[in-house]
């Protein structure tokens, strides 16, 4: 569709108020007009708007604002994103596992994932899998399927440029591949870029920050400007490759010594089984070894490198605030306490400033949902979560 400036100052109308309500379900009209800055008459055509595309509904809410919307003639009852049918396919691609869930747009901030199907280095049997699991989500025509990849992702063009951790992914026609399956359109998020999305949208988060993921991999997203950080390439705050000297490890993208080799769930487990000795590093072992020993050096290394390149990546981004997702979130307190403490020691503002830092859940399916509203469901002029 061609843009034009009543278009996009509507679409970001819309924005404004679909986060909103992702962020606060069930608000009256007068209290969307008053958080977002608007008149009420403003948000009662958007909001009617959303409501014929079949958005958001109306909630039925006997404790409405008694002013909400009066003055505008609307009733006062408070609305909602619409929770009554699976419009959104999420789906989230991983070593190991594609995790899928059919979902309303209101489906909130905490949805869960409802299917997963083994991975396959084969595009025509992941396509089987996939038709498989159709069936036992429910869900026939949605109004759009949302992909997750790890790796270096070209969002645009739905390709998988790079993975360290799947390469075979990088032969996928991802939005071909879905597309056939649901016949809706398909939106590529990099697995970060769609945990930093959910954080913004769902914690309320109103400062730029720094998202940073310890999970199979170690990613960065960044946010700045409100909106996510994108470079002349698709590929930016990949914290995970930056070489810590002296790490011999030889890492999944060719080099050797890439934090993500000490940082991911595995690189920390390899640490653990060689300080220790344990035979069976299972994620329950080592945090009982934490509990019973405090942080030990094959730990405190790897916090330490975590700590110093995330520091670094603020003072080059010029950003203040981090959000840590992943597996320090799994860790006694004094582990998260810890790698803040490096990454405050690293970064130049906190000699004068303050920096903050934060331990979140990951919350994929809630960006995915986001993104797939954003890029789809109100979409008008081009993909740019
Ligand atoms: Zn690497």
């Amino acid at each position: 569709m061609r843009s034009t400036p009543q278009s996009r100052v509507r679409r970001r109308h819309e924005r404004f108020v679909v986060e909103a309500l992702l962020r606060e379900d069930r608000q009256t009209r007068a209290e969307l007009a008053r958080s977002l800055d608007v008149s009420t008459v403003t948000v009662g055509k958007i909001v009617d708007d959303l409501m014929r595309q079949g958005v958001i509904e109306e909630r039925d809410d006997a404790e409405a604002a008694p002013d909400g919307g009066a003055s505008a003639g609307r009733p006062a009852r408070p609305v909602g994103l619409q929770r009554r049918a699976p419009r959104v396919v999420a789906a989230e691609l991983s070593r190991r596992w594609v995790r899928l869930a059919a979902l309303p747009i209101g489906a909130g901030r905490e949805a869960p994932w409802q299917a997963s199907v083994p991975m396959s280095r084969s595009q025509p049997v992941l396509t089987r899998r996939l038709r498989e699991a159709k069936r036992a989500l429910g869900v026939d025509r949605p109004w759009a399927v949302a992909v997750s990849t790890p790796g270096v992702t070209d969002d645009a063009g739905g390709r998988v440029l790079f993975s360290p951790n799947l390469h075979w992914t990088e032969g996928f026609d991802l939005p071909a591949m879905f597309g056939s399956v649901w016949g809706a359109p398909v939106c590529v998020v990099q697995e970060i870029r769609a945990a930093a999305l959910a954080h913004r949208l769902c914690a309320g988060v109103s400062e730029d920050f720094l998202l940073v993921d310890f999970g199979e991999g170690l990613g960065g997203a960044a946010v700045v400007d409100g909106r996510l950080y994108q470079g002349a390439v698709p590929l930016s705050a990949e914290i995970g490759h930056v070489v810590r000297p002296g790490n011999p490890r030889r890492c999944g993208c060719g080099a050797r010594g890439c934090l993500e080799t000490l940082a991911s769930v595995r690189g920390v487990k390899r640490s653990y089984k060689e300080a220790t000795g344990d035979a069976r590093p299972t994620w329950g072992r080592m945090v009982k070894r934490v509990e019973s020993h405090g942080i030990e050096p094959w730990l405190a290394e790897t916090l330490e490198a975590s700590g110093e390149t995330i520091g670094g990546a603020l003072n080059v981004l010029g950003l203040r605030h981090v959000a840590i997702t992943g597996w320090p979130t799994r860790m006694p307190e004094a582990v998260g306490l810890a790698l803040g403490h490096c990454l405050e020691r690293s970064t130049l503002w906190a000699r004068f400033g303050r920096v903050t830092w934060t331990l979140a859940p990951r919350r994929r399916v809630a960006g995915l949902l986001a993104a797939a509203i954003d890029r789809v469901v109100l979409a008008g002029d081009g993909c740019d979560v």
